[in-house]
This record gives C-alpha cells, structure tokens and sequence, in this order.
C-alpha cells in the first residue's frame, strides 16, 4: 500500500479554491481551526484511479509568499517546514482565468521553492464570453509545469486534474525563473553560507517574520543579516516582484489572448447599480428585509413540529420507563435540553444559506465597499464591516476576524464594539420572546414579529455604530490605516458550495453550541431537583399540612413550585431578584440570566428545564413560558417585561467566551472588563427605561 498523496490548495482568494477542493472531496471533508488561532482549516480525502488516495488541504487565499495577514502566514509556514505532517507532496495553485496575470504571481513564487506544481486554470466556463484563449502546450513550458483547465462550476477538468495528481511523481521540480539575479553576489554570499539549504527558501526566512522548523534565526543573523539593511531587504523584495511580473508578462503575451470586443459589459452595468449612492444601500436594506421575512415564513412549520415532537418524546418518556431519577433526567434535563438545541436548527440553516449566497455570489464585497464610506465617520474602517457582518453568526471569529485591520485603534474599537451585533446565539431567545409578546398580524404584508426581529438587529447595529464613534473621541491614540478590498465579478453562486456551507455551520452550532447547552441543562436540572435543608425535603408535607382541603392535583403543583423556589438554582434566582425586579423580571428569569453568561441560547434551554420540573402535561415550552404567573396573579411574559429582556440581551456582554477572545485578541483584561461593565450597565439601563415606560 501506498501512503497517501499529501495536496495542498493555495491561491489569490476567490479564484475557486474551495470549489475545486469541494469538487475533488465531495462530503468527505472535515473542518478544524489551525492550532491556537481561528481560521478554518478545511482537510479532505479524494478518491484516485487504483485505489490511491489524496490527502487535499484547502489553504487559505493568498496573494503572494511576502506574508501581510494572518492567512498568509499559514500557507508560508506550511511551506517552509518540511516536517509539517502536511507538507505538501504536490501544490495545486489554483488561478481563474480571468485574473491570470495576478495570480501567477504566487505561483512563480512556488515553483522556485522547488516543490512539484499543478496549475489549475478555474473558470474556464467564462472564457468565451470574455474572449479569452488559452495556449496551454506553450503554457506548460514555458512555466515547467503540468495545467488543468478547469470549470469547477461545469464539473469539467476535474478528472484530468485527478490523473495529474496520481501521477504527481512526473511533475517538474525546475524552477521557472531566476530570482536570485536581483542582486547575484548577495545571493551567492547566502547560498555559500548555507550550502545544504535551498536558497529561495532562505531568502523567504529572512524576509519573513514566520517560524520556520529547522533553521534557527540566530544562524541567520550571523552569516546574512547584518550585510544588508531592512529597508534595503524591502527594495530587494520589490526588485523581485517586478521581475516575477515581467516574466509573466512575457509568458501570457505569448500564451493567451483575449479579444475585448467579445467580452459582454454586464458586470460593469451591476456594479454601477449596486454601488450606487441611494441605489446600493436601497438594495441592500431590502435584500436584508427579505432575508429575515424569509427566515420567519419558512422555518415556523419545522420549528413548530421539532418543538412539539420533543414535548411528546418527553412525555413518552416518563409514561414508559419506571419512574425514579434517572428517567426525571432523562425527560426533563436531556431531552428538554437537546430539544432546546435542535429546534433551531431551520432558523440557522436559513441564515447561514443567506449569508452564504450572498458572498458566493460576489454581492458581500460590494457591500464592503459600499459600508466603508460610512464607517470611516465612525472610526471604524470599510474592513470592520467583515467582523460586524460575521458578529451575525458569532462574536468570536468575528473577533478573529479584525487582525486584518492593520490600525490598532480601528481594530480595538471593532473588537470592542462587535458582541453588540447580534449573533447567532441571541436568535433562539429573540424568537421565543418575540412569539409570546409580539402580536401576530402584518402590516403591509411583514409580519410584526418579523419586523420587531429586524429591529433588534438594527439597534445592535446601531450601537455598535454609536459606540465606536464615542470610543474614536475619548480613545488618544493616532494610527494610519489604508483600505483594500478584492472585488470578484458577480457569479451565480454554486450550490454545492452553498449546501457546504449551511452544512458546516449548522452542524458546528449542533455540536460547538450543543455540548454546552445540553452539558448546562443537566447541571441545571441537578441544581433545580435539589435543595438544602429542610424547605426544599419536606416539601411535600408542608404543603399539605398547610393546604390540607386542596385536590391532588393542585396540592403536586405547588409542592413542585415551592420546590424549585427552594432548590439550589431558585436561591440564587432568588437573590439576585431584587436588582431585576425593575426591569420586569422574576427570579426564574434570572436563573436564565444567570446560566446564558455561559452561552446566550442556554437561556431557552434553562428556562425548558425549569418549566419542565414538575410540569405533567404535554405543554410546548411556548405554552409554558405563556401561562406563567406572578404571584399577583399576573402573567410574567407581557409586552413590557418581554421587550426589556429583548433589550437586555440586545445589549449586554453575555457570554463568556466573548470575553475569552477579547483577552487573547487586546492581550490584556482591560478590555474585556471595560466592555462587561459597560456593556451590561448600557443594558440595564435601556432594559430599565423600556420597562417603566411601557409597564
Ligand atoms: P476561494 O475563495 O478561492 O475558495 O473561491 P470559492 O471556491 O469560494 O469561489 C469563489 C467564487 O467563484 C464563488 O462564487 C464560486 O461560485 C465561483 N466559482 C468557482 N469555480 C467557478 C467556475 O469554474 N466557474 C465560474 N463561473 N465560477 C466559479
Ligand atoms: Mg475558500
């Protein structure tokens, strides 16, 4: 048996490489982050003629091996440490037709570190209506190179692609230009120092700031450091850009023509429109409408049915097993408790399709673009509008998100400001509150719930803005920053593609969120089923003595209630309850509040469980969280007390993880302090203000 063929994907981002990985992979792929940072790390096994596999590693997009983000620096890495156990046998760079002349440059770059290479030529459906053609013979020569013209969209090339990587042993090692002519006594002096090492690879070393396995730094600063300056290294690396243009350059004028006259003007016309000063942000306020009209209309039906089928596995539950504790766990902490995570499944599902179309098609970028005219009045930069879009789904790649935001101060404010976006984890609790206390009629065909769930959006967005502006004025620092944004053409977007992504996110929700929701459901029912002392044991016979003339069935409620009033969880609901109660809240919500600090979402789930004890009919969680009273007799979920906890969570730092981030990310606790205070203070006060005002 052979060992598997070690592949690894890299290219300019957006030239297809996650649709060729997709297209090579199928479903069999797995997604990890890359140790201690968050970036996606997308591995996969491709199935080759006899038997042989492929080990394919889609690399994140990179423009050049002269690193300048965190992203690029994983591809570097990888590629100057033979030891890594994915070091590839062979590289797939992958181009798109359209942009040749730039992404040949990363391409020149790897062939001179000697390692085996395929070009992919993506894309390749696009050529006739851009008048492109190809001499591909001459291509390969003149690059030393083997090339697969490639349609990953039409499925086309795939196979030949296939072929060339089982027979990767054949590929040209040679590198296809000279660079070391920029500066040939400088070069031979690095090759004399270190004869045993390839020279490009040094030259990477000492121009780069990245590990690099067996080489020590300090071997290099001896030899070949002090001989030349940094700036005088700098001017070296873009003697040697533009000669790697040159020679690409001479390479296409010979290789490719195209033939203007052919290529259609639709993308210019598109991109005027949606670009335009009232035209693009029109478009893009309704297609947000439409997204969460949408989300509301379809996912109702499958939430309802998920919510009504755990009510009824719960009740199943307790009718078939012997009753004890183990089946109390089972039904009211486990089943609830994972009922809480599946049932928002649709939703996510929904929102991760729409995001995902939307950069798929090429229509994000614009809105970047589009966003940076406004966010630099808020000193914020057109780049913080990837982490406050990605902030949708989780602050915390959001959070990542921000490193390429080469101004410190930009990149402090977005960081701070970005968990009032709303994320992901906020959803289920928006919806469950929005349904209990938000009327169900439309108005011009949006229903009220839909639009009071776009508002809460827009609010979170709104403070987010306002915020920053506020940090720009009373943070004294001074720091440049300069915006770049790649801006692909339009592109019907790739289902396959799409259906990937809505599978990855949802099943990373199902199992990232799951584990902590169902992992707190169940401490939460152990703290719920329990209690000190006498108050919470004898429960039952100081119900009875005291309502001796009750039913049965009245007298097992309230002994559940005083119960759980005297369990663990209710004591400290229970303490906490006089700084709530002004908000509208009783101390059951604030064994929620408490609780979600872990996750937000685990404020549903809690309040299943804590609903769940007790109860004995086949009630929804909505139908329970709907008939619960004050002890004044008054229901505890009215317009008021559900839009101040709307508001709380809207604003305040509930989440743990969050906070985890923001430390690593500022590298000090400064920060995340100041934001818990002040973001749950900003809370508390708008959840206060709400409440008195409607009440
Ligand atoms: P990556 O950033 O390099 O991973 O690129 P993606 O795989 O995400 O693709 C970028 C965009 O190009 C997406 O909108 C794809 O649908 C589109 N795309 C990918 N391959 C092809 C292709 O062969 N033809 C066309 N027309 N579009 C493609
Ligand atoms: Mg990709």
């Amino acid at each position: 048996m052979s060992k598997q063929i070690n592949v690894a994907l890299i290219g300019n981002p957006n030239t297809g490489k996650t649709s060729v990985f997709n297209a090579l992979t199928g479903l069999n792929q797995k997604v990890a982050n890359y140790p201690g940072i968050t970036v996606d790390k997308k591995e996969g096994l491709c199935k080759l003629p006899r038997g042989v596999k492929a080990h394919i590693l889609d690399l994140p997009g990179t423009y050049s091996l002269n690193a300048s983000s965190l992203d690029e620096n994983i591809v570097i890495e990888l590629l100057l440490n033979k030891n890594n156990k994915d070091y590839p046998d062979v590289a797939i760079i992958v181009s798109d037709v359209e942009n040749l002349k730039r992404n040949l440059l990363v391409f020149t770059q790897i062939k001179d570190l000697e390692i085996p290479t395929i070009l992919v030529i993506n894309m390749a459906d696009r050529m006739v209506s851009n008048g492109i053609s190809l001499d591909v013979d001459y291509l390969e020569k003149a690059l030393n190179t083997k090339i697969a013209l490639v349609s990953a969209r039409k499925n086309t090339g795939i196979d030949h692609l296939k072929t060339l990587i089982a027979n990767y042993r054949d590929l040209s090692t040679e590198p296809c230009l000279n660079a070391s002519e920029i500066d040939k006594s400088y070069f031979e002096r690095l090759q004399n120092a270190f004869p045993n090492q390839q020279l490009y690879k040094l030259w990477l070393v000492i121009t780069q700031d990245v590990n690099f396995g067996k080489i020590s730094r300090q071997e290099m600063d001896v030899a070949a450091f002090k001989t030349k300056s940094k700036s005088d290294l700098k001017r070296l690396q873009q003697k040697e850009t533009v000669k790697r243009y040159q020679f690409i350059n001479s390479v296409l004028k010979e290789g490719q023509t195209i033939d203007a006259s052919k290529a259609t003007g639709l993308r210019a016309r598109l991109d005027r429109i949606t670009m335009h000063k009232f035209w693009g942000y029109a478009i893009f306020f309704v297609i947000l409408l439409s997204i969460f009209q949408a989300i509301y209309d379809w996912s109702g039906m499958p939430m309802d049915y998920i919510d009504a089928s755990f009510a009824q596995l719960s009740e199943w539950t307790k009718a078939t097993l012997p009753p004890g504790v183990f089946t109390d766990l089972l039904a009211d902490g486990v089943i609830a408790g994972v009922g809480g995570v599946v049932i928002f499944i649709p939703q996510i599902a929904f929102l991760f399709l729409f995001i995902s179309i939307l950069e798929e098609s090429g229509y994000m970028s614009r809105v970047v673009f589009l966003m940076d005219r406004i966010m630099r009045r808020f000193g914020l930069n057109g780049k913080s509008v990837i982490p406050l879009i990605s902030g949708t789904a989780c602050a915390i790649p959001a959070i990542m998100a921000t490193r390429n935001i080469e101004s410190w101060k930009e990149r402090l404010i977005t960081i701070l400001v970005t968990p009032f976006i709303t994320c992901s984890a906020r959803l289920p609790v928006y919806l469950i509150i929005i349904s209990l206390v938000i009327p169900e009629g439309r108005f011009l065909g949006l229903s009220y719930q839909a639009l009071t769930l776009m508002f809460l959006y827009l609010i979170g967005f709104g403070m987010a803005i306002i915020s920053a502006a506020t940090l720009n004025r009373i943070l004294r620092f001074r720091s440049k920053s300069f915006f770049v944004v790649e801006m692909p053409s339009f592109k019907v977007p790739l289902v396959k593609n799409v259906f990937i992504t809505v599978f990855e996110k949802t099943k990373s929700f199902v199992f990232e969120a799951g584990k902590i929701i169902l992992a707190i459901s169940v401490i939460i029912w152990v703290l719920a089923s329990n209690g000190p002392g006498d108050a919470f044991n004898k429960a039952d016979t100081i119900i009875e003595t005291d309502h001796a003339n009750l039913s049965q069935l009245e007298i097992d409620q309230k002994v559940a209630a005083y119960k759980l009033e005297h369990s663990y969880i209710g004591i400290i609901g229970k303490t906490i309850e006089p700084i709530i109660r002004p908000l509208g809240y009783d101390w059951k919500i604030g064994i929620g509040l408490v609780t979600s600090f872990a996750a937000r979402e685990v404020f549903v789930g809690t309040l299943a469980t804590i609903y769940s004890v007790g109860a004995d009919s086949p009630e929804t969680l909505k139908q329970k969280m709907a008939s619960e009273k004050r002890e004044n007799g008054l229901p505890v979920f009215t317009l008021a007390s559900g839009i101040s906890l709307l508001l709380f969570y809207a604003f305040a730092m509930q989440c743990m993880s969050t906070l985890a981030v923001v430390k690593r990310e500022t590298n000090s606790w400064k920060w995340p302090i100041i934001q818990l205070i002040g973001m749950t203070l900003i809370a508390y006060f708008i959840s206060l203000i709400a409440f008195q005002i409607i009440q």
